[in-house]
């Protein structure tokens, strides 16, 4: 275990559920202290606390270990895993949280890689209230534009179809820590973390 690393997922998960390091102290019965000492990397947590601590962050033991929260390899069983199938006679958007064969229009697709952003591929987020505005720095002209944006998290993944000469943006309710893809027509798709 790295301590630095995973006092800085701690911090973060806890920053985003929006708990105080004293509420989160309260909820795993231990003292202020000891969430303060691991978030600065002083300590790491006890062997016996960390699935409750996983769970009270919302992310599994492995990520909590290794100080990130895994990209859809490592997370069994669960939206994380999900992949994105796109279809190129029809555009159909097809998505599988498991191994599967895809196919549509006759052709058998294979799943689309996620790169990390780019500066044209990246999104910027602006809180208003409980939902998150969405907006896409990317051209949306008919020959090159964003086709779909996904947010991902354990549980659910919520897609939105994006169209060319319409606005790059969008609202999402906020469910905490998880994912945005964002996939574009001539680029691909590409992949961050989003809270
Ligand atoms: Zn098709
Ligand atoms: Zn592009």
């Amino acid at each position: 275990m790295d301590s630095t690393k995973t006092g800085e997922i701690i911090s973060l998960c806890r920053k985003s559920k929006g708990m105080t390091q004293k509420q989160l102290a309260e909820l795993l019965c231990i003292s202020e202290k000891t969430v303060s000492k691991w978030e600065t990397g002083g300590g790491c947590p006890d062997i016996s606390m960390l699935e409750a601590l996983a769970d009270t962050l919302g992310i599994n033991v492995n990520d909590l270990l290794k100080g990130e929260i895994s990209m859809g390899t490592n997370n069994s069983g669960n939206m994380h895993k999900i992949k994105f199938y796109t279809c190129p006679e029809c555009s159909n958007i097809l998505t599988s949280t498991n191994e599967a064969v895809i196919s549509c229009c006759g052709h058998s697709l294979s799943p689309a890689e996620a790169k990390k952003p780019d500066d044209k591929h990246t999104y910027t987020a602006e809180s208003v209230e409980d939902e998150l505005y969405i907006e896409l720095a990317h051209p949306m002209e008919k020959s090159h534009y964003i086709t779909f944006a996904a947010y991902v998290t354990s549980d659910r993944v919520e897609l939105h179809k994006l169209y060319p000469e319409q606005n790059a943006s969008f609202r999402i309710k906020k469910r905490g820590i998880g994912e945005l893809y964002i996939c574009c027509s001539e680029d691909g798709l590409f992949c961050e973390y989003i809270r």
